[in-house]
């Protein structure tokens, strides 16, 4: 069997080989039916289990009270930029978004659809450098809540606090740091998280609702759109994904073995420091993000020579080293490395080893 490779992608993303080789028994034979897990009806009793067990383990890695909805909706994050103000809007006219870059861009011009948009607080003016501080934002009481991307995956900016919001629900996308490290949840009306990045395949998400948000979709929401209705049947309004669902299961079991969202949290913390320590201090590659802003996910960082063929060659050399997908996001170019939890600290090892001896051998 070919080897694998430290995958560097920033989503769909690589996950733990153990989960990997669960699922591969799972998919021909699941618990001994005779029967594949994506063979089984998302109504029999196998599936009824599987759905309690992955809401009981989310439950507990990440401290969620009765309070709240824990919904698996098909369709990816870009899905609920429409469907949260649709269903948080409540007879408000406004809403606040905080702009940071790319992905809360793609909220706000979804979200202009359904409601005004006012914004909050932009570092926009800093060409997306670092998110904003607490004082920078001034949210409008009447606004049906206040919106940030908890981490912005392509600028590779993440929030080192919870923005408060004066008392508005707070709706928070965290497609690229979910299950990174704990959150607070009772900050949140609601968080949503598209699976690719730290739970599973595309095209699935998971949304965490306070329960006395929801029920206010207006006449005429789409049934699947509402997280009333979701909630009810237990987000299996229609035929779910049942293999993105096992497999997220599989990712919360294997996040308990790992000691937990601290101790994630904590080796997450490791990798993303090793690689930004060796960023700051070589003469050839350079990040651009405020320290204190630095997402610990996606590591975005250019070369000093400034000479794109010098990039080009990078990353074709890193692939042959076996270090793959560390091309930069088409809209900015350059290198980022995407860390999640499913990458190993000798993955980053392995990638700072290689940047050491591409500096020596094109330092400026
Ligand atoms: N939000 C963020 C922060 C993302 O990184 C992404 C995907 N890269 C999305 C939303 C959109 O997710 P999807 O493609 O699953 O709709």
């Amino acid at each position: 069997m070919m080897k694998r490779v430290y995958n560097f992608a920033a989503g769909p993303a690589a996950l733990p080989e153990p989960v990997l080789k669960k699922l591969q028994e799972d998919i021909f034979n699941y618990k001994g039916s005779g029967m594949g897990v994506m063979e089984i009806s998302h109504r029999s009793k196998e599936f009824d289990q599987i759905a309690e067990e992955s809401e009981s383990r989310l439950r507990k890695i990440l401290d969620i009270s009765d309070e709240y909805y824990t919904l698996f909706l098909n369709d990816g994050a870009s899905k609920q930029f429409s469907v949260a103000p649709l269903n948080l809007k409540r007879g408000k006219a406004s809403a606040d978004y905080i702009q940071t870059g790319h992905w809360s861009q793609r909220a706000m011009d979804e979200a202009k659809n359904i409601l005004n948009v006012r914004i909050a607080a932009s570092t926009k003016d800093v060409n997306y450098t670092r998110v904003p501080t607490q004082q920078e934002i001034s949210v409008d009481p009447g606004a049906a809540y206040l919106y940030y991307t908890a981490n912005e995956t392509i600028g590779g900016l993440e929030y080192p606090y919870t923005p408060d919001s004066a008392g508005l629900p707070i709706v928070s996308d965290m497609s690229s740091n979910f299950l990174s490290k704990p959150i607070d949840i009772k900050k949140h009306g609601l968080i949503f998280a598209s699976a690719q990045k730290n739970f599973g395949p595309s095209s699935f998400c998971i949304a965490i609702i306070r329960k006395d948000l929801t029920g206010h979709a207006p006449a005429g929401t789409p049934k699947l759109d509402d997280y009333a209705v979701q909630a009810k049947e237990g987000s299996r309004f229609n035929t779910p994904n049942t293999l993105a669902w096992y497999t997220a299961d599989l990712v919360f079991e294997w996040i308990r073995e790992q000691g937990g969202l601290e101790a994630i949290n904590e080796r997450n913390r490791a990798k993303s420091q090793m690689l930004y320590d060796y960023i700051d201090k070589s003469t050839l590659y350079a990040n651009p993000i405020q320290k204190s802003s630095r997402s610990r996910m996606n590591v975005p960082f250019t070369l000093k020579t400034q000479n794109k063929e010098l990039d080009k060659t990078f990353v074709e050399e890193a692939k042959n080293a076996g270090l793959t997908n560390l091309e930069g996001h088409r809209s900015i170019g350059g290198m980022r490395a995407s860390i999640y939890n499913a990458m190993p600290i000798e993955g980053v090892k392995a990638l700072v080893e290689f940047m050491k001896q591409f500096e020596e051998k094109h330092h400026t």
